[in-house]
């Protein structure tokens, strides 16, 4: 029996059980028929087998990302990036560039400019725009974020004029002779054009969706938990699957507010999985809306805000659990992460069941006793290390917190230690994408540096925990016989290289099902 790939000569770390490291791997069909040392595998090499040198290069198992918004992403990656443009002219070439590839009423969006790198030495203006596109409106936000410029047609079609007064908060510049808008909207303003772009149809949807794939298996990523946040994503999602689309696999999560219209089962792809259901029982740490069982220490007034009262969180997660969906908890306050677990309590009482794999996602303000009941319920946590950096860098997490709390602010390496399953994602677009620097990220964190993990630790994060995650764990998450050869070829040995190194290792090759689908 031959093989029809066999990637020889490299340096492979399977996170399998029984043989860590190995040489070269065969796979035949969408399968891992032989890991081992290059003479093994070379027996497997036939006439019409394709085989790979991998000139001593690193090979993971199929990275998973357990957290990603692939919708927002889309969203994100069909738009004008304009952190590089050095020029107002440069801006509008990539507007003429974007014009001539979509049809004319669809909108041109863009961000990331700064007056202040460009050549022109001034901001850009409405009149700039419409050279550029007289037809298509656009909408182009300043790095900041606060700031926008749009064109003519964009203000025609807000009903923005010379008479138009600015809302409480924002402010719409006019020229000074003519009193016409410049096209520079400040603050409250943008939302006057901002709220009249459309929602994006099925097809960009789709489109933007597919751009995020493409991108994703780019990062090496093989698999993904789809947070997904509308019945049109879930359809999306079936079509991409339907026409053959989907390059990588995928484990939907779906709204709670969809859960009455949807069925526990049958979403996936290779084997007969339980659809993810994702309840936000509070918000985020950044926007003090995290609910906190004592006040924020940044300020006092605020426990932050629970979004399900006990008796609602109760009866929403009884309801889940009754009809077998995997309930994907966000909670990222300890008093939010408090009535989760009460409810989870409750429901396995009631209606006790051994191998759930509940989750918790983020999981942000933890302490002894939550982390206790966590591992007595079984329950895994799922985290997005480059967070861990934002929350200490972004703010201090210590002045909003108070040094007690926020010593417990994710503290992986006390998860792992207690026996917890962690599974690693990025939360992508809010975070970056990959999972080189969210393993960075976690190896490295500086403030209370006794939570860092090790390389290997922080692997299994991305790879067999987050395959248990969607009970996947024996076809995916490790290179080992009869599993489906999903391979991450990378350009250095995040297990060998500096820590602070291991976010600037690039993805050589991405496998998925056998099927070399990216490739540099
Ligand atoms: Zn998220």
């Amino acid at each position: 029996m031959w093989a029809d790939l066999v990637l020889m000569d490299g340096n492979v770390l399977t996170m399998g059980s029984s043989q860590p490291s190995a040489e070269a791997v065969a796979v035949k069909k969408d399968r891992i028929v032989k890991v081992g040392t290059n003479e093994e595998i070379r027996r497997w090499i036939g006439d019409d087998t394709k085989v790979i040198d991998l000139q001593g290069r690193t090979v993971v198992p199929g990275l998973t990302d357990s957290h990603i918004h692939v919708g927002d992403f889309g969203k994100f990656l069909m738009w004008i990036d304009l952190k590089d443009a050095d020029s107002i002219q440069e801006m509008q070439r990539r507007i003429r560039e974007r014009a001539q590839k979509i049809s004319k009423e669809r909108w041109i969006i863009g961000s990331g400019w700064d007056q202040a790198r460009f050549a022109e030495k001034r901001y850009p203006n409405r009149r700039d725009l419409d050279e550029a596109s007289p037809d298509n409106p656009v909408i182009l936000y300043h790095q900041c974020g606060r700031v926008c410029v749009v064109n003519s047609k964009a203000l025609e079609l807000a009903g923005v004029t010379k008479e138009t007064r600015a809302p409480s908060g924002g402010k719409i510049e006019k020229a000074a002779e003519s009193g016409e808008p410049t096209g520079i909207l400040r603050e409250k303003a943008t939302d006057l054009v901002w709220k009249t772009i459309p929602e994006p149809s099925e097809e960009e949807v789709m489109e933007g969706a597919s751009l995020a794939c493409k991108k994703i298996v780019e990062a090496g990523v093989t698999s993904i938990h789809w947070i997904v946040t509308s019945s049109t994503e879930v359809q999306i999602i079936q079509r991409l699957r339907a026409e053959n689309k989907l390059p990588l696999h995928v484990y939907t999560i779906i709204p709670a507010n969809l859960l009455d219209q949807t069925n526990s089962s049958g979403s996936g792809d290779n084997n007969d999985r339980n659809l993810g259901v994702k309840v936000f029982v509070d918000g985020s740490l950044a926007a003090h809306t995290a609910a906190l069982r004592e006040p924020y220490s940044d300020d006092p007034e605020s426990k932050g805000q629970l979004l399900y009262s006990q008796h609602e969180m109760d009866a929403l997660v009884a309801k889940a659990h009754k009809a077998n969906f995997r309930l994907v908890m966000h909670a990222m306050g300890d008093q939010a992460i408090n009535i989760t677990l009460t409810a989870i309590e409750k429901a396995l009482r009631e209606a006790p069941r051994k191998d759930h794999r509940y989750r918790l996602e983020h999981a942000s303000v933890l302490n002894s006793e939550l982390i206790q009941r966590i591992k007595e319920l079984g329950m895994m946590v799922s985290v997005q290390p480059k967070c861990v950096l934002s929350e200490f860098s972004v703010w201090s997490a210590v002045e909003r917190l108070g040094s007690e709390r926020a010593r417990w602010l994710y503290p992986l390496k006390t998860l792992i230690k207690e026996g917890i399953r962690v599974a690693g994602g990025s939360d992508c677009p809010m975070e970056p994408l990959s999972p080189l620097q969210g393993i960075q990220a976690a190896v490295t964190r500086q403030f209370f540096p006794e939570e860092q993990i090790t390389v290997d630790e922080a692997l299994r994060m991305y790879t067999i925990n987050a395959a248990y995650a969607s009970f996947e764990e024996t076809v995916k998450g490790s290179i080992e016989e009869g599993k489906l050869a999903d391979l991450t070829v990378l350009s250095g040995d995040p297990t060998a290289v500096p820590p602070s190194k291991i976010g600037d290792i690039k993805v050589k090759m991405t496998i998925i099902g056998g099927k070399v689908v990216y490739q540099k």
